[in-house]
């Protein structure tokens, strides 16, 4: 009999949409229920040292689980050989031809979501031609491919008319969408595409702060796109900005955000921090403490600088102690969590449109437009009614729970 398969999907949701790819392959013999695979494949994720630590932990617990394991994705584009060298205990395939030929499975194309109905992710390009100096993506993923836009317009319709609520447009530069393709940025005449079709919601994640001017006039002219601004910054001292490589300093930060909070009624802004790279002094971090404190952004991420091999921060003299990078990353965690909370308090008594993303019985939650799938802030809804996921509904905030809200209606 053929061995059942299961997946284990780490990263982001770019990874999310490989997998999805993965899926009608496998048809058969795929199981969600990992208690019943006896193969198990993990889409691995090879950023930053923490997440490179997860999928190997993820494999090992497989293995003590008895499975067979297959690793994929990104930590095999990135280390290939050393983990065929150094972990013969598993299989390693770099591309989806080469793991469906092992499985003895044809590729049927096509995917599989399994989003909910509320949402479904959109890639609309692969790789990456910046040169962040911390970043090794570029290094194993390539520089950046649009994908045509006739194709992702195409399954956009098709998202669309199996009844997606939200598409999530994204790639690892969403902003750099159709440079490499047609000399130019296309982001604009894309989403105008996309947003014609008639979903609820349409969302970007993933803007480089350089290139949103270009785009900001979408976001004021379709309505279905969510005035939602995902602006990794990185950093905000202008002398780790430059070692960066990125492009940008405070000044052009500072002024993008007050454009876009004075000029996109309702905009909310994510972004990330870095902290901990090399030659960061006690002032560099101050100086992000206090850009925090000014309440553009609303939702922060916060990583600790990862020394990855290949990239050019790694040779940087000034690397900064473990111990002292762990100290400030829990103290911005902390801020992020607070500034959250102060943002949440304010929602108390006002009235938005949900969409639901999850019903568990009497657990239901959804999102309000400033809150992306999976990272940013849910409503727990409280109702009599009896509501489906996909719904659209409007609530009134009632409370808060931390990083999340309580609605009612
Ligand atoms: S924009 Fe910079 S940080 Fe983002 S993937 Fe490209 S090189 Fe890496």
């Amino acid at each position: 009999m053929a061995k059942k398969v299961g997946i284990i999907s780490l990263g982001c949701p770019k990874n999310l949409v490989e997998t999805e790819n993965l899926l009608p392959s496998l048809k058969r013999l795929y199981t969600q229920d990992l208690r019943e695979a006896q193969v198990v494949i993990i889409n691995t994720c090879g950023f930053i040292e923490s997440a490179k630590l997860e999928s190997i932990e993820k494999a090992f617990e497989m293995l003590e689980r008895g499975k067979e394991v297959i690793l994929t994705g990104c930590l095999v584009q990135r280390y290939e050989r050393e983990l065929k060298e150094e972990f013969k205990e598993v299989l390693v395939f770099k591309s989806k031809e080469e793991l469906l030929k092992y499985l003895g499975l044809k590729d049927l194309g096509g995917r599989e979501i399994t989003t909910p109905k509320s949402y479904a992710y959109l890639k609309i390009g692969e790789g990456c031609s910046r040169r962040c100096s911390f970043c090794a993506i570029p290094n194993f993923k390539g520089k950046h491919r649009s994908r045509k836009m006739e194709e992702i317009v195409e399954e956009a319709k098709l998202l669309f008319d199996l009844g997606y609520k939200e598409v999530v447009l994204v790639s690892q530069d969403t902003t750099f969408y159709g440079k490499d393709l047609y000399g130019d940025f296309k982001l604009y005449d894309l989403v105008k595409e996309v947003c014609k079709l008639g979903f609820y919601r349409v969302r970007l994640l993933y803007l480089y702060p350089t290139e949103v001017p270009r785009i900001l006039k979408a976001f004021k002219e379709f309505e279905n796109l969510v005035p939602y601004f995902d602006i990794p910054i990185q950093h905000i001292s202008d002398k780790i900005l430059k070692s960066m490589r990125r492009g940008y300093d405070e000044s052009f930060i500072r002024k993008l955000f007050e454009r876009i909070l004075k000029e996109v009624e309702g905009a909310t802004i994510r972004s990330s921090l870095i902290v901990g790279y090399p030659s960061e002094t006690e002032g560099d971090f101050k100086k992000l403490l206090k850009f925090m404190d000014e309440k553009y952004v609303r939702y922060w991420g916060i990583f600790k600088y990862s020394r990855e091999e290949g990239t050019h921060a790694y040779s940087l003299k000034g690397q900064i102690p473990k111990k002292v990078k762990e100290e400030r990353e829990a103290i911005l965690i902390e801020k992020a969590q607070r500034i959250l909370e102060e943002f949440n308090s304010k929602e108390v008594g006002k009235e938005y449109e949900v969409l639901i993303d999850q019903v568990k019985g009497d657990e239901i939650y959804a999102r309000t437009p400033f809150s992306a799938p999976e990272i940013d802030t849910l409503v727990q809804v409280q109702t009599k009614r009896s509501l489906r996921v996909g719904e659209v509904v409007k609530v009134k905030i009632t409370g808060v729970l931390g990083g999340d809200l309580i609605g009612v209606c």
